[in-house]
């Protein structure tokens, strides 16, 4: 075996990274290693479809630490090194190149790897998606050969892309196949406000209509074929539809899971000494009645690593926090708290064509989540009714004059 550490983190991401941290905050004095398939050093991801890919902000206020900062806290990075395989009776992990490391315990955040189209045409030049720098830098260095840009997906990737390529000057098409965009993370009022705002800054957005093959010209892409036979013409087509958690070679090894990996309320899968954290890990979450699934956020990805980095340093606490999330589209600042899954009442506070309001569901009368557009103050005072499941009147639930705060236990 090449190498051994006390902890091995497989993937440098927003979990991984958050989970190495965690770690030293808690005072392990082990040694920690985190095995990265990207070559980058551990960066900020949510930037790649906003202010990263507009050219606003630049690479190096991305990172979260300098190789020299994560050397001072004895984090060792093997970063371009993808994990292909684990041996949970040889507690190591192996390499596409066939290293061998060995691990005391592994922590399991490799994230997810997008959705690919898998219609005719999906693989010409051209067609791109936005999961990693790599991604991003590649959409980049094509912007300017673009006019047209089709977005297949009108979820929060799709359409941060389509505002910033949008306001980049670029003719932007958003398809969606379901019958609202954000149809599967918002209600119906916030798709309808979305589609209005994307519309106003000259995007079309077509709901209802997917791509049914994409056209090329000498291997690359030249348009879009939608159902009714209609070509859109597109120099660049970027595809965001969704993730597929990367656990292959964890349920290889036997582990637990349908979708994603299984983990208990200490981010344990079912195999000895292996937890896993982020948007990979199905776990039971109390802000959607205990339902397992898998969170794609920031949020998600550091809370577990706490959670993880307490367990190993033999913590008791379990994984409780209140989901949040947040999207940048235009000058709109979306921040949403809590899970709306399963609601069945919205109430809505101020009115959208003022771009600022909030919407707040409800389930048997109960705060489940907020989405507040331009509403910080919402936002900030709307968790403590989510996390108490509060039941406010409506009524008063309603007026934007009363302060959320008033309405909380
Ligand atoms: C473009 C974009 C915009 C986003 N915007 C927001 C936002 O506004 N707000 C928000 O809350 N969330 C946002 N997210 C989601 C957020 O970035 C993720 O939820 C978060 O990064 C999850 O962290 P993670 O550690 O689970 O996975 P990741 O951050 O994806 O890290 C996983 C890492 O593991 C690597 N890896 C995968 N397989 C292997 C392997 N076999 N071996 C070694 N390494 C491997 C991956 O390449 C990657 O580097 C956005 C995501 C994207 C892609």
């Amino acid at each position: 075996m090449s190498e051994r550490f006390d902890i091995v983190i497989v993937g440098g991401g927003h979990g991984g990274a958050q989970a190495a941290m965690a770690l030293r905050q808690l005072a392990f004095d082990g040694s920690i290693a985190i095995v990265g398939d990207e070559p980058e050093l551990p960066y900020d991801r949510p930037p790649l479809s906003k202010d990263y890919l507009a050219g606003e902000k630049p690479w190096e206020r991305m990172i979260f630490r300098t190789a020299e900062a994560w050397a001072e806290r004895g984090v060792a990075l093997r970063l371009g090194r993808r994990v292909v395989s684990i041996s949970v009776d040889a507690r190591a992990v192996t390499t596409v190149e066939g290293d061998a490391i060995g691990y005391g315990q592994l922590i399991w955040a490799a994230g997810g790897i997008p959705r690919r189209l898998t219609c005719a045409g999906h693989d010409l030049g051209g067609v791109h998606y936005v999961r990693s720098r790599a991604d991003a830098d590649r959409i980049m260095a094509e912007l300017s050969a673009a006019r047209e840009v089709v977005v297949i997906g009108g979820g929060y990737i799709g359409l941060e892309a389509a505002a910033v390529l949008t306001k980049l000057g670029k003719r932007v098409t958003v398809l969606e196949a379901l019958e609202r965009v954000l149809a599967r993370v918002a209600g119906a009022p916030l798709s309808r406000f979305y589609e209005v705002e994307h519309r106003a800054h000259g995007v079309d957005v077509r709901v209802g209509t997917a791509a049914q093959s994409i056209v090329g010209e000498n291997g690359r892409v030249a348009g879009v074929r939608l159902g009714d036979g209609t070509i859109l013409p597109a120099q660049l087509v970027i595809v965001g539809i969704g993730i597929n958690p990367a656990v292959e070679p964890l349920l290889a090894a036997g582990a637990e899971g349908t979708n994603g990996v299984a983990v208990d309320g200490q981010c344990r899968t079912s195999l000895d000494g292996i937890f896993a954290i982020g948007d990979c890990a199905e776990h039971a979450n109390a802000f959607a009645g205990g339902a397992r699934l898998r969170l794609e956020s920031v949020q998600n990805a550091h809370d577990q690593a706490a959670i993880a980095a307490k367990a190993i340093m033999g913590g008791a606490e379990t994984y409780s926090a209140v989901p949040w999330f947040w999207s940048n589209q235009y000058d709109l600042r979306l921040q949403t708290v809590g899970l709306s899954i399963g609601y069945d009442a919205i109430v809505q506070r101020g009115d959208p064509a003022s771009r600022s309001f909030s919407l707040v569901y409800l389930r048997d009368g109960a705060v489940i989540a907020l989405d507040c557009v331009n509403m910080v103050r919402d936002y900030a005072q709307g968790r403590a009714l989510v996390a108490q499941r509060a039941r406010p009147d409506p009524g008063q639930l309603a007026d934007p004059g009363v302060p959320l705060k008033t309405l909380a236990a």
